[in-house]
């Protein structure tokens, strides 16, 4: 392939806002500014809107940390949420972070018919899972590089592409960047219809960084192949979630 052409073909995945990614440590040091990830919340207008239990607080991220590349005076926060106890994750679900620090759904998919329902996506799910401080960690550029040829390519995800990410190939929890993302997606923010920068890659494990090892217990979907996409318009104070499947 000619230079040219590569640049005249979309990309498979938006940029990462912020540019450089980051994965999550879960052993944060003292001095770093840590991200709370899941345990209770006293977050206002967190109950789902289709089947009205609390939503699943994800992670807050704290502006406070620069990284993140957020205007601590427009966003000190910025939460994922999701739900995996109704139909949302069939859907995007859109919510907005309101200046009281409140949400507010925007969008999210009321009905469909294979939805998981009350009982959660696996036998004894109970949507409860425990606090956890995390700690932004920088990729090293020799992974950033791989993982944003990656995202930039448009080929299609050939065996080659994916030998050539080695072990880079598989979820994990990720902010900014270009994250390794099985199915990607782009998304416009539903108030003012740019296209959503990606901010942030979850993956299935609820207390680190291995979806693939851990009881399904602490999982969120009991599928290590799982990862919750968040997109952030910056501008509008909007997340956009939704899920996908390797
Ligand atoms: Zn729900
Ligand atoms: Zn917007």
């Amino acid at each position: 392939m000619t230079a040219d052409s590569s640049t005249s073909l979309e990309p498979r995945q938006p940029a990462g806002n912020p540019e450089s990614g980051y994965w999550l440590s879960f052993n944060p040091h003292a001095s770093e500014v840590a991200h709370q990830f899941c345990g209770d919340n006293e977050i206002p207008g967190t109950d789902c809107p289709n089947c009205m239990k609390p939503l699943l607080r994800i992670l807050s991220l704290d502006a406070r940390d620069v990284r993140v590349n957020l205007d601590p005076a427009r966003i000190p926060f910025v939460h994922l949420f999701y739900c995996w106890t109704c139909s949302i994750p069939f859907g995007e679900f859109s919510y907005k972070i309101e200046k009281d620090g409140s949400i507010k759904t925007v969008k999210s998919l009321s009905e469909y018919e294979d939805a998981f329902g009350s009982d959660g996506p696996y036998d004894g799910y109970m949507g409860v899972f425990p606090l956890c401080h995390v700690a932004l960690e920088p990729i090293s550029d020799e992974d950033q590089q791989k993982l944003c040829q990656w995202a930039e390519s448009n080929e299609g995800d050939t065996e080659d592409d994916v030998e050539a990410l080695d072990r880079l190939a598989t979820p994990r929890h990720q902010v900014g960047g270009y994250p390794f993302i099985a199915n990607p997606e782009r998304t416009s923010c539903p108030e003012c219809g740019q296209d959503m920068p990606l901010l942030a890659t979850i993956c299935d494990d609820s207390t680190g960084n291995d979806p693939w090892g851990r009881e399904e217990k602490v999982s969120f979907a009991g599928n290590g192949g799982v990862q919750m996409i968040f997109h952030l318009c910056r501008e509008c104070s909007i997340v956009t979630a939704y899920h996908c499947c390797d």
